[in-house]
């Protein structure tokens, strides 16, 4: 029988992270590819979750988020995003992920075109295919992934309604500087365009880098929509809590979307988020960005001895290495091959590019236990021998 599937499913496949975690379970690899976490979660953060649950916050909330939580976003905004954001301009959503797609449903039509920085995060790009966006893209360059603000230029049309910017960048671990910033905002207001932003990895920058929130520069003129979540920070991606921020014109209608798609982000564990805004102080993200920096690192130095050169992130949890020593005709040839090899998994680097099948690079993740890393670098190893 024909299938009846709908238009956009056509757009949609499984993407090279999930099959490369089912590839690595066969063989019971060390799984670098997927971007999971496994580190504990922050038992205040869980504290202050079940006691939510404990004392009966476990209905439906608001649709645009707890007023507690958006309290504690917006002084959080304030202090470290330097964005004057009152409880009124938040939004409160299933992840950054689902802030994005509501974000979009309210603002983009279908046929609008939206520019993505290659190397992309593939969920932005289904994100915007979903709503029936056409992605357009610009190319970032290796080794500190710049970009040329005349290919910028040249891809706007009168058709171009948005930009993407996901700083730190998953999956080249680019901090967009504040130069750079100035430079897409005199863009984003010559040809009237809304920014996007996806910042989930805000605290981890690393090295002389500072995290700059685009919301927070004037010169973006309140166009911009910052999106963020304590998935990665708080280690609790399951939770689903991610929040967005923008002008008040914007707000109510993208809070309708969240109402009709998700209704609301689960009650007790946006306590739970809130209890960690409130109560964490400034220590624990320092230490998360040093813990971070020390397994960047670990990874590094193993890809580098393995003959996989690094490029160094500046910021996120990801790697992109240089494969251009493991056998293979494609990214994915050579993902496979490695996996086979080393029992190591990683993604192939055509995963975050729209044509190319050959980028050589391989995206390895280090968000996890500095042994597990140690074990998987050991491994990664046996490509030279
Ligand atoms: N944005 C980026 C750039 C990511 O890499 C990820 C997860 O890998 C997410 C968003 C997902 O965030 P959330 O769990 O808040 O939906």
């Amino acid at each position: 029988m024909k299938h009846q599937y709908s238009n956009l499913s056509r757009l949609i496949y499984q993407s090279d992270i999930r099959s490369m975690s089912i590839e690595c379970d066969k063989v019971n690899g060390i799984n670098l590819s997927q971007g999971i976490c496994d580190l504990p979660i922050n038992q205040r953060v869980a504290l202050a979750a079940k006691k939510a649950i404990d004392s009966g916050c476990n209905h439906y909330s608001q649709f645009d988020g707890l007023p507690e939580l958006k309290k504690a976003i917006s002084l959080k905004l304030r202090s470290y995003n330097h964005i004057n954001a009152s409880e009124e301009n938040i939004i409160v959503s299933a992840g950054a992920t689902g802030a994005l797609y509501i974000a979009s449903l309210a603002l983009l039509n279908p046929g609008d075109e939206v520019i993505l920085f290659e190397p992309y995060y593939g969920y932005h790009l289904n994100n915007f295919q979903a709503v029936g966006a056409v992605p357009v893209y610009v190319k970032l360059y290796p080794p500190d992934w710049h970009f040329k603000i005349k290919e910028l230029e040249k891809v706007i049309t009168s058709k171009t309604k948005a930009i993407m910017i996901n700083t730190p960048a998953n999956p080249c671990g680019k901090v967009f500087s504040l130069d750079e910033l100035n430079q897409i905002a005199v863009l984003t207001n010559k040809y009237n365009l809304i920014v996007f932003t996806d910042e989930i990895y805000e605290y981890f920058v690393y090295g002389e880098k500072k995290h700059i929130s685009p919301g927070s520069i004037k010169s973006f003129n309140n166009k911009v929509v910052t999106i963020s979540g304590y998935s990665k920070t708080y280690s609790i991606t399951g939770w689903r809590i991610g929040y967005l921020v923008c002008q008040k014109d914007w707000v109510q209608m993208i809070g309708y979307m969240n109402d009709m798609i998700y209704v609301c982000a689960p009650t007790p564990l946006q306590m739970g988020v809130a209890g960690g805004i409130n109560k964490l102080p400034d220590k624990y993200y320092s230490r998360l960005c040093q813990l971070f920096s020390k397994k960047r690192n670990i990874i590094c130095e193993y890809l580098q001895k393995a003959g996989l050169t690094p490029n160094i992130p500046q910021g996120s949890y990801y790697v992109l290495a240089n494969a251009s020593i493991v056998p293979g005709k494609t990214d994915k040839e050579k993902a496979l091959y490695l996996l086979h090899k080393t029992k190591v998994a990683a993604v192939p680097g055509s995963a975050f590019y729209h044509s190319d099948k050959n980028t050589n690079l391989l995206r390895f993740c280090f968000a996890k236990d500095d042994s597990v890393l140690h074990a998987a670098g050991k491994r990664l190893l046996k490509l030279t021998k």
